[in-house]
């Protein structure tokens, strides 16, 4: 699904990240540890295009959307990104926050439908398990609304939230708050899901209810690169772990081997630091 080439980046003279290369397979779970300062946010943001790399290719689904040349917004929605603080919109209700972005995008597609003035056959539209459907030029915004709306309850609901529709995000407990913003990006219908840290903001007791949220997308087939210090998650849940350190992935294994028989003497020692 992603294929990392010679990836490269530099603020200014400092090169924070030498040379990353790294494929992600459909339905991987790849586990990124690493010690602070050593890249693994810059990577994430590297490879969704946050940032732009200074070197290198991100083939994603057999485009290289490093290459400025591409619409980075239309790969970008398929990519979905969990951060360590949420960042929710205080000022939207729960409902709203799920809701916005596909709404938005879903308008924007069907002024494109309309401009072209017949029916589309169009992959994007509403959400479904790799339904392909088809969007009559005659759609409202409305239906498009409703649609999302009706999609994002059923998210909400997923996760024991739906109650929690009209309230805004300063109500709701760290956990609860993590929870929609990952239901938030699942809306999207993403490919991937990239996660920075996203139990790193929360009091201990709301860690595992997160977890388990992320565990069950596992399940479910999603594909997903998960920055984390949970050894448990990254033992348990990980396809795969990496190592980073100082801008390199230094250590790539299933998590079996990557725990108990690391090889990297940089790795040994972070290991013997927190386990
Ligand atoms: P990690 O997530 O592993 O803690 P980061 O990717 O956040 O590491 O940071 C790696 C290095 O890059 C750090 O030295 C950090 O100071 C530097 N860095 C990150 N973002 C920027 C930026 N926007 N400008 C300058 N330096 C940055
Ligand atoms: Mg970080």
């Amino acid at each position: 699904m992603i294929d990392v080439i010679n990836l490269k980046k530099s603020f200014g003279d400092i090169e924070v990240l030498k040379s990353i290369n790294i494929t992600i397979n459909k339905g991987d779970i790849v586990a990124v540890l690493g010690p602070s300062g050593s890249g693994k946010s810059t990577f994430l943001r590297c490879l969704n295009c946050m940032e732009d790399p200074t070197e290198g290719s991100i083939i994603f689904k057999g485009v290289d959307i490093a290459d400025m040349k591409v619409d980075i917004n239309l790969h970008r929605r398929k990519m979905g990104m969990v951060f360590q603080h949420f960042n929710l919109f205080n000022n939207k209700t729960v409902l709203q926050n799920v809701m916005m972005a596909p709404f938005y995008l879903r308008c924007k597609d069907l002024k494109k439908i309309k401009r072209k003035n017949s029916i589309v056959r169009f992959t994007n539209i509403f959400r479904g398990k790799n339904k392909k459907e088809l969007l009559p030029v005659d759609t409202t915004k409305e239906q498009i609304k409703e649609e999302t709306k009706k999609q994002a309850l059923e998210l909400l609901k997923r996760i024991g939230l739906d109650d929690k529709a009209d309230a805004y995000p300063s109500t709701l407990s760290g956990g609860q708050k993590q929870r929609v913003a990952i239901i938030r990006s699942l809306a999207m219908n993403p490919d991937v899901i990239l996660f920075d840290e996203p139990t790193s903001a929360l009091d201990p007791e709301m860690v595992g209810e997160v977890l388990e949220l992320m565990k069950k997308l596992a399940q479910e087939g999603m594909t997903m690169v998960v920055v984390t210090h949970e050894m448990g998650f990254a033992r348990e849940v990980a396809s795969r772990v990496i190592f980073m350190d100082e801008g390199r992935i230094v250590e790539e294994a299933p998590p079996k081997e990557f725990f108990e028989n690391p090889k990297d003497a940089r790795l040994k020692e972070f290991l013997s630091k927190i386990l």
